[in-house]
């Protein structure tokens, strides 16, 4: 278990505070070097941050996802790479509390999570299907009430910083490729081989390693739930909130910075409006629509929790439209404010500098490739029955 530190303040949001003034002092370094933002991640645990969401009757403090997201986008703002780690623990802690309650080992390793603040990671992705999610070649091996694991994961973020590696895997050697199941793998019972390093244009500090991953575990690990209702139920959509909201951070801050520097400009010449003030207001309009989208689809999942019957097919809709709206129109924010701070926003370093927003945001349609997004929305709105007015 990693020491802890006091908790910083009372209050959820001083808590926070804390933990996104620690981010923003090092996120420089964090992407200068490309290492993991131990510092933000640190101080995260010591304001009690991971364990946040998880049911007070589990000992956490039962956080809502707008909650989250609004932690994901000061973070995102401050720490690209420490808003995402944040978010993606988030999104296996909300599966681990979806799925997990009827195992008594994950029931365990909630309570042990908000006790020693454990950080999650996840291996979905994985070579020879890419970012297709609802696809897996590995599969787990079972042996009695033990099973082992081998995947080859191209990607995953933070893995030797990690507590537990949540990983996706065919149910069993003779089960087709969709036929999944998600697997909690704790680091203490897994080898991690790296064979590529992330060496990448942005979001350098979340160390999204390759690596050969080994695991082995009690059959309690294995999540319940089918994967592919985890998947449409909750993970798709909560991902694709916090990621979003994440990405909504670096716009926003971008903008501030835009923002400082075209006051400066104003405070120069009274009197006169900067030439570039229009362009901050367009950029500011677009943010504005980003978080207008990102408020409205957390919304519709509160009221499609409250309502369990009601159509996924719209809500699937809606959450895929709101990761390929907000990754697309925040590299647009990102961008107009570089136009508009000009070369003091293309030079490192400084309070008006772009250039590491502007690497991070790039990230965000790849992330799960919008290709593949909208290509899983053409299919859904073709056998939508009712036509997608408000889909
Ligand atoms: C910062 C960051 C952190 C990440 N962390 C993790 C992590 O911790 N764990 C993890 O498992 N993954 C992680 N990923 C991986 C991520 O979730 C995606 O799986 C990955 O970005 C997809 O990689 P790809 O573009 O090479 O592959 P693919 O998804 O295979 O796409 C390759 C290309 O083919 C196109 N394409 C593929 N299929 C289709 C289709 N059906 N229709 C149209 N076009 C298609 C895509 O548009 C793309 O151009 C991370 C990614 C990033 C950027």
């Amino acid at each position: 278990m990693k020491p802890l530190g006091p908790v910083v303040g009372e209050s959820l949001a001083e808590r926070v505070r804390a933990a996104v003034a620690v981010a923003a002092e090092h996120a420089e370094t964090v992407d200068r070097d490309g290492r993991f933002p131990a510092e933000a991640v640190q101080a995260m645990r010591a304001g009690r941050l991971l364990g946040v969401a998880v049911p007070p009757e589990h000992g956490g403090e039962g956080a809502s996802l707008a909650e989250l997201a609004s932690i994901c986008s000061s973070l995102g703002a401050a720490c690209a790479s420490a808003g995402m780690v944040f978010a993606m623990h988030q999104i296996n802690m909300a599966n681990l509390i979806d799925c997990g309650l009827e195992s008594a080992w994950c029931r365990e390793l909630l309570q042990r999570a908000v006790a020693d603040q454990l950080l999650f990671a996840s291996a979905t992705t994985e070579a020879g299907v890419g970012g297709d999610l609802r696809q897996s070649i590995c599969a787990v091996e079972c042996d009695g009430q033990r099973f082992t694991l081998a995947k080859t994961a191209p990607v995953i973020s933070y893995g030797e910083q990690a507590d537990a590696i949540f990983a996706t895997a065919r149910r069993d050697p003779d089960a087709p490729s969709s036929d999944q199941v998600l697997v909690v793998l704790m680091a203490d019972a897994c080898q991690l081989e790296r064979f590529t390093t992330w060496d990448a244009l942005g979001m350098r500090g979340t160390c999204s390693h390759g690596y050969r991953l080994k695991g082995e575990g009690e059959a309690g690990q294995i999540l319940p739930k089918p994967f592919a209702d985890i998947a449409a139920e909750s993970m798709v959509a909560i991902s694709h909130l916090l990621w979003s909201s994440v990405w909504a951070g670096v716009a926003g801050d971008a903008v501030a910075r835009a923002q400082a520097l075209v006051t400066a400009e104003a405070k120069k010449q009274p009197g006169a409006l900067p030439p570039s003030a229009p362009k901050l207001a367009e950029a500011f309009t677009r943010l504005r629509m980003i978080e207008g989208t990102i408020a409205e689809c957390l919304a519709r999942w509160e009221e499609a929790r409250a309502n369990p019957g009601a159509s996924s097919l719209s809500l699937a809709l809606a959450m895929n439209a709101l990761k390929v709206a907000v990754s697309t129109t925040a590299l647009e924010v990102v961008d107009a404010c570089l136009m508009i701070a000009g070369l003091q926003g293309y030079k490192n370093g400084g309070p008006f500098s772009l250039g590491r927003h502007l690497r991070d945001i790039h990230s965000a349609r790849l992330m799960i490739g919008n290709d593949r997004i909208l290509a899983s929305a053409g299919q859904l709105l073709l056998v939508q029955r009712k036509p997608a007015r408000k889909a």
